[in-house]
């Protein structure tokens, strides 16, 4: 049976847009000793501007933006989104490509009527061997580099906003005794400057889906019990793996159905609400 308790959390969650699906999730958060965070759309908002589109050679701007968008076209991830937005805006003639391949936390492979074009991270371009000369990776922002047939072309600078209410909300966490750290399939730069405006303790970049989880295993094993909060179809795993998985309300439905906790107004402000609510709960109940 579920201690009476547990309704009163339960409750006082749905208050704050906090959904617990049962007793068990508020009963795992009093053992938690690190809140583990993935960065895009769990701690910064995932609404990515394209700022800047920097050929090195070869292609003029309007160009390298249009093959960009190509590439992009039936990507569901918010950096893809916001190429296409881009392109449109700027009335570009984007072309549906013979075929389109998403590398998880990479970027896409795509054939189009110019060639083969890889549009991704450096990782994706490295993993080729595409010599990168001519990039200097010292913008502020996620960086979307392309190349054409094997030859690196140029790069978008691509932005997103931290969520206002992460600074307070990470800092409380810490108040709460518990250690913060946050997993990336981003490229270290971009980790650390958000890491750094948020006060996160420990940083794990240029992360694949499945180093996600072995992340989280080893963070696990060398502090203790571990709550995890992530948006995406690549925290799935994690999510399931955690002591606590917590998933914002603006994720992937994967996410949310791999969560104990779901966060429906997708703030960071929820996370030390959500372990408040559970410690209470879990000296009432034992
Ligand atoms: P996070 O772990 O922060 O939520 P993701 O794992 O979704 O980030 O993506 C990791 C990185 O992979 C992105 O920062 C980006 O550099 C690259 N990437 C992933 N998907 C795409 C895409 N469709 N187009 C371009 N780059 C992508
Ligand atoms: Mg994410």
């Amino acid at each position: 049976s579920v201690p009476l308790a547990f309704f009163s959390g339960i409750g006082a969650g749905s208050k704050r847009g906090i959904l617990f699906k049962g007793g068990v999730s508020i009963e795992g958060i009093k053992n938690i000793a690190a809140v583990v965070m993935d960065k895009t759309g769990t701690i910064t908002e995932g609404n990515f501007v394209v700022q800047q589109a920097i050929p090195t050679s070869g292609v003029d701007e309007a160009k390298l933006l249009a093959l960009a968008a190509s590439c992009e076209l039936t990507s569901t991830h918010p950096i893809g989104n916001s190429i296409v937005t881009a392109a449109e805006e700027r009335g570009l003639s984007v072309e549906r490509p013979a075929s389109a391949r998403e590398i998880a936390g990479k970027g896409i492979e795509a054939i189009l009527s110019d060639g083969t074009v890889l549009c991704g991270n450096r990782s994706l371009l490295e993993s080729q061997n595409v010599d990168l000369d001519g990039y200097k990776n010292d913008h502020y922002g996620t960086e979307v580099l392309l190349a054409l047939d094997g030859k690196f072309i140029g790069y978008l600078v691509i932005s997103d906003t931290i969520k206002a209410d992460a600074v307070d909300a990470i800092a409380k966490i810490k108040r709460l005794g518990i250690r913060t750290a946050m997993l990336t399939g981003d490229a270290q730069e971009s980790a650390e400057v958000v890491a750094k405006a948020t006060g996160i303790d420990e940083v794990h970049a240029k992360l694949l889906p499945e180093d996600k989880l072995s992340e989280l295993q080893a963070i696990r094993k060398a502090q203790g019990g571990v709550m995890f909060v992530g948006d995406g179809i690549n925290d799935a795993p994690v999510l399931a793996g955690a002591d606590v998985g917590a998933a914002m309300g603006s994720g992937a439905d994967a996410a949310i159905e791999a969560a104990d906790v779901v966060f429906m107004n997708s703030s960071v402000e929820a996370i030390p609400q959500a372990i408040e609510i559970g410690r209470k709960t879990s000296r009432i109940a034992w």
